[in-house]
């Protein structure tokens, strides 16, 4: 069956994935294509703040934004909330859950997923954040293990529920981490005065020899500092290797007793089958060219987390952000102009526009080329950036809002438990999560 859009006499572009880069793509080849952008769901999410969401201080709803209204008035261009499945290259047509659809050009936006590094127990047991609805059954898993706490009689079990392990410690396992300290001192004692929470523990572990490994050694400390002085364990060069639901084991030996394992350890792209098998890549993002077109291909392109190109700076590959995804997904619209217009097609070159992350209130690290801010200064611009990367005004007030609303009370409005969390083990025993 095949996906019914109109037939005009515009060469067609079909994109996968309305992220970062899938709207960038979708803006500048606006008016000279048909443009249909496939996304298995009908919004475009902001990553970088779903910890916020998963820790009770925004709602989802202000971080994600519909793809139909983002590009409202556009013409030639077609959404469909499909998730696509496979491409057969010879016939030049993506497959989808809803049908085929053929295309002139097919643009890979798909992002990445938390990869598991094939530890399935580690899969089953422990609790991702990639998406909105991850993001939510976090929010409700923490609250819920609190209301656990607060009526258990067993005190290694109200042990476990109160304290968290977090893998990785990157950027999101970092700001997670601050976000949950900072939740343990405002937030919770009030919530729950029948608790003690000198028994709450937050454990960071991270694998390299200090988190943040991709900043300077100044930001990576500094930021060490930061959680630690909202007591939070940081523990480096140790690796979580398993977890049954009840004890995280690191490096084989180290155990930590909890309910509660976050994930965010790793990512591997959301590669689609039908693709060249020998240019397959073990994290499942596909080898691209200086032009982001598919190796071996010349009408198909992948762009952002699931793209892997080499780059002179960065032999292997690009970091997985939101920056690359978007400088590539504006080369990859021009490039598609250029194909079609049999000029010749210009090189990726990253632009690296610094990085940065919140530890929490007036805690954050900033690299911009050599300056380097640690603090209020880097808080300000933390703060700052985010907010006018979040797509849609309103959005943006709202999150504004909030954040002015939490500083001045030190509150987080949205301890709410609108969709209780069920694990894989209880939702086997008791049907679905939904
Ligand atoms: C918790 C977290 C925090 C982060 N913080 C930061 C940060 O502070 N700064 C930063 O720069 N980066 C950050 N990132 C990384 C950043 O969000 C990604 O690099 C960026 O989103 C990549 O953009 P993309 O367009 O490649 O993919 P995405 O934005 O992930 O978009 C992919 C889209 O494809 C859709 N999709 C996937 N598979 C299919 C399919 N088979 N069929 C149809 N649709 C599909 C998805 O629904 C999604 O809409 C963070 C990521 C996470 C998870």
């Amino acid at each position: 069956m095949l996906i019914d859009v109109p037939v005009v006499s515009l060469p067609r572009v079909v994109i996968v994935g309305g992220g970062f880069a899938g709207i960038q793509l979708v803006k500048h080849l606006h008016g000279k294509f048909q443009v249909v952008l496939i996304d298995k769901t009908n919004f475009h999410t902001f990553q970088p703040l779903l910890y916020q969401v998963a820790t009770a201080g925004i709602e989802p709803d202000s971080i994600v934004f519909p793809l139909r209204k983002l590009f409202k008035g556009y013409r030639h261009f077609h959404f469909r909330m499909a998730t696509a499945t496979g491409i057969k290259r010879n016939e030049k047509t993506l497959c989808t859950s809803i049908g085929d659809i053929r295309y002139d050009y097919l643009v890979i936006a798909a992002g990445s997923d938390t990869n598991y590094f094939g530890m399935e127990k580690l899969m089953a047991n422990s609790m991702p954040m990639k998406s909105v609805s991850e993001a939510l059954d976090l929010r409700s898993c923490i609250l819920q293990n609190f209301e656990k706490a607060l009526i258990t009689s067993d005190p290694g079990e109200r042990e476990r529920l109160m304290t968290y392990v977090i893998a990785g410690g990157g950027p999101t396992g970092v700001e997670l981490a601050g976000a949950l300290a900072e939740l343990k001192r405002h937030v919770l004692p009030k919530d729950y005065p029948e608790l003690d929470f000198r028994q709450m523990e937050i454990h960071l572990v991270e694998g390299a020899p200090r988190v943040l490994a991709a900043m300077d050694k100044i930001s990576s400390e500094k930021s060490q500092g930061f959680l630690e002085k909202l007591g939070v364990y940081v523990w480096t060069n140790m690796r979580v290797t398993d977890y049954d639901g009840k004890t995280v084991t690191a490096n084989g030996e180290k155990r930590f007793e909890t309910s509660t394992l976050i994930w965010a350890a790793g990512v591997s792209g959301n590669t689609l089958p039908g693709l060249d098998p020998k240019n397959a890549r073990r994290d499942g993002r596909i080898p691209v060219d200086e032009f982001c077109r598919v190796k071996e291909t010349d009408s198909i392109f992948a762009v952002g987390d699931i793209a892997y190109m080499e780059e002179q700076a960065w032999p292997s590959g690009h970091p997985m952000v939101a920056q690359v995804a978007i400088q590539m997904g504006k080369l990859a619209a021009e490039n598609i102009i250029r194909s079609a217009q049999k000029k010749t097609m210009k090189a990726f070159a990253y632009k690296n526009k610094g990085s940065m992350a919140t530890i929490g209130r007036n805690k954050a690290v900033a690299e911009i080329k050599n300056w380097k801010s640690q603090g209020f200064i880097a808080w300000m611009i933390w703060m700052f950036v985010h907010l006018m990367s979040i797509v849609g005004f309103r959005n943006r007030v709202v999150v504004l809002f909030n954040w002015v609303i939490s500083y001045l009370n030190y509150d987080r409005g949205m301890r709410l438990i609108i969709r209780p969390f069920r694990s894989r083990k209880e939702q086997k025993e008791h049907g679905s999560n939904q």
